[in-house]
């Protein structure tokens, strides 16, 4: 008799989970990300203590079909790529159909969701990667998904879980990053009953970023934008007067998703050169575009880190459209209203 067993798929689950779910935030970013990629216009994100006892994302998105509903908690299950083609030109936040079965591996989670404007749906309670009840319902097209009791099967991991407060900022963190990526969906955040963010999900970028950063950030930004033959950039940039003492509110985005890039916040900096004082950051959200076939997003589980085929030309790109910029500003005598 060998030694070595494939592990039963609820034991890949909990491992994958220890990848995936590393925080209630995880778990928003995961769940608001289905939401966006269902193609829904409005996302409201409910959170109590830090998420760690309730986190529900209700969505009207497209829905899962009834007959779907238990496939899409399986390992590797997902609607988002087909073949290995695909993997070279994702258009979606997500493609590894790993989050809802990790996510129902360490917690207790319903789903409730319908595809149908008639409201035909069906309803799901997972609990520690079980089944616990699956019945037809009524409900509006969309999907609203509860994930209650994170982590309480593996209490290791619970253990690791910081403050209350540090969890709500992770989460909120996320949220108006996304918010500020996709300004054409109204979200709303409450924790604890309290309401943090609510966006108009007009598509006016300006309006985003009033509702996370206040009405004077946003009058303190400017617009840019800029071409490339395999670029295209558009966002807000503050004024140089305009500084904080972190890069926090450097948000930069890649075909819908929020990135981390230390490169592409270097370019950011560099553009504003000797215009900040030493160790100050300005405040930026900046959108690029390009073929899916130019980044490679699956780096990493969180798929927040990506690969830029050709980094040094768009490191330059945005250096320039954004030194383009500033350099204008500087040479407009009287345009020194701080903030
Ligand atoms: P992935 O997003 O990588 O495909 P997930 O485990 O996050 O994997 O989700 C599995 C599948 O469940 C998705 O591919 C999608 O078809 C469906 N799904 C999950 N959440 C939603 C939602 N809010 N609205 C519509 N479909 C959803
Ligand atoms: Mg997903």
């Amino acid at each position: 008799m060998g030694k070595i067993n494939v592990l039963d798929e609820q034991l890949a689950n909990q491992i994958a989970a220890g990848e995936v779910v590393e925080r209630p935030s995880s778990v928003v970013k995961e769940l608001v990300e289905n939401a966006v990629d269902a193609g829904s216009t409005t996302i409201d994100v409910e959170v109590e203590e830090g998420g760690l006892t309730l986190i529900r994302v209700k969505d009207n998105g497209s829905g899962i079909d009834p007959e779907d509903i238990e496939t899409a908690f399986q390992r590797h299950a997902t609607s988002k790529l087909l073949s290995s083609k695909d993997l070279f030109r994702i258009a979606s936040l997500g493609f590894r159909g790993e989050a809802l079965p990790s996510i129902a591996a360490v917690a207790r989670v319903e789903c409730v969701t319908s595809p149908e404007e008639s409201g035909l749906g069906r309803r799901l309670v997972m609990e520690g990667g079980t089944v616990k009840a699956l019945e037809d319902v009524n409900t509006p097209q969309g999907t609203v998904m509860t994930v209650k009791d994170l982590f309480y099967n593996t209490p290791a991991r619970l253990k690791y879980m910081k403050s209350i407060q540090t969890e709500l900022g992770h989460i909120s963190d996320y949220i108006n990053r996304l918010a500020l990526a996709h300004p054409g969906i109204a979200f709303t955040l409450s924790h604890n009953g309290n309401t943090l963010l609510r966006t108009q999900g007009t598509g006016d970028r300006l309006q985003v970023i009033a509702a996370v950063y206040g009405t004077g950030v946003a009058k303190s930004m400017l617009a840019v934008s800029g071409d490339h033959p395999d670029y295209e950039l558009m966002g807000y940039i503050s004024k140089p007067e305009l500084t904080r003492s972190n890069r926090n509110s450097i948000t930069v985005i890649v075909n819908g998703r929020y990135i981390r890039s230390f490169v592409l916040n270097q370019a950011i900096m560099q553009a504003y050169h000797t215009l900040l004082p030493i160790n100050r950051f300005p405040v930026a959200v900046l959108e690029i575009g390009m073929h899916p076939g130019l980044v490679d997003v699956n780096v990493h589980p969180s798929k927040m880190e990506v690969r830029f085929s050709k980094e040094p030309e768009l490191r330059t790109f945005i250096e320039q459209v954004l030194k383009e910029k500033l350099g204008a500003m500087v040479h407009i005598p009287g345009q020194t209203e701080a903030e």
